[in-house]
């Protein structure tokens, strides 16, 4: 049997031999190069030091890249019972190094098996990416558990991370994103990188953290402030953010912004400033 350079076999017999059809409904595209899956091991940084938090590890392809780039440690929710098979055999090649925990990544809480520093890895579904993002980006506390993420995203979603203000992609995730990272779309992925294809390009971004985010705001309420801005993105603030009180066009002067401005070209500063003032301690 021909073997992989890490001395397993090649993961399209990983998937054969384990009987690993894709299924939509998990959003299964996988990455069966171990070169494209190394690159992206290789953009969330040196791995050598740090555990790694990998969600979605699917038949393995991104799991065997962190292991042979020299993650000390592995621990990778999977979500599809079917993978377990397959992920044993990696762990067996990486004794002690590689622990998978079934089930949804948006239940298990993995901390227990994480030592600092930890960066996040994943290739996973769009939806269950984008609210994990999300979550890793708002935790009442800062810093957070992890030193980075390195995701993969459909490509528009990745745009809209990095976003800058007045741009169509400018949004509630770039604002989340930029506010307490430096966050970088790294390289696409055509449709051809994965088996089977999706229909869309992917993108990888990576957002390093930032020790205290740019400006000082509580993140529940700026997440709140900046959904009910774009809520209705055409509007005029004064207009999408009604809802908070008759006295919103003096609320939103209060904080130095002009009330007939569109959120889209609104700061991350003015945003800080505003939800500060809209909310305020
Ligand atoms: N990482 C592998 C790769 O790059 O080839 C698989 C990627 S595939 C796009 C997404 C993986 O996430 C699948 O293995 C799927 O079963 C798993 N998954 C889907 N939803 C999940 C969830 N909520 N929690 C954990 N894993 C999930």
């Amino acid at each position: 049997m021909i073997l992989s350079h890490d001395g397993l076999p090649p993961l399209r017999d990983v998937i054969a031999n384990h009987g690993l059809s894709a299924r939509k409904s998990l959003g299964q595209n996988f990455l069966l190069d171990l070169n494209l899956t190394s690159k992206i091991a290789r953009r969330a940084g040196d791995l050598s030091q740090c555990d790694v938090l990998e969600v979605g590890p699917g038949p393995g392809g991104l799991t065997r890249a962190l292991l042979m780039e020299g993650a000390r440690k592995v621990v990778a929710i999977e979500r599809d019972e079917r993978c377990l098979p397959a992920l044993a055999e990696i762990s067996a090649a990486y004794p002690d190094r590689l622990t998978v925990l079934e089930g949804d990544a948006l239940e298990i809480n993995p901390m227990q098996h994480l030592n600092a520093p930890i960066r996040v890895v994943a290739n996973l579904p769009y939806n269950v990416g984008t609210e994990l993002l999300v979550r890793w980006l708002t935790p009442s506390d800062w810093p957070p558990f992890w030193q980075s993420l390195t995701l993969m995203f459909q490509k528009e979603v990745a745009q809209r991370i990095v976003a800058e203000p007045g741009s169509k992609a400018y949004g509630r995730l770039s604002i989340l994103a930029q506010w307490r990272t430096e966050a970088k779309l790294a390289f696409e992925l055509p449709p051809q990188a994965f088996t089977p294809p999706p229909k869309v390009i992917s993108a990888v971004v990576h957002l390093e953290r930032l020790e205290t985010p740019r400006f000082p705001a509580n993140a529940k309420d700026l997440s709140r402030t900046v959904s009910l801005a774009f809520g209705q993105r055409r509007k005029m603030l004064r207009a999408s953010l009604k809802s908070l009180g008759s006295d919103i066009e003096e609320r939103i002067r209060a904080a130095d912004i002009d009330p007939t401005t569109r959120a889209e070209q609104v700061s991350i500063e003015e945003f800080c400033r505003l939800s500060r003032v809209l909310f305020p301690e």
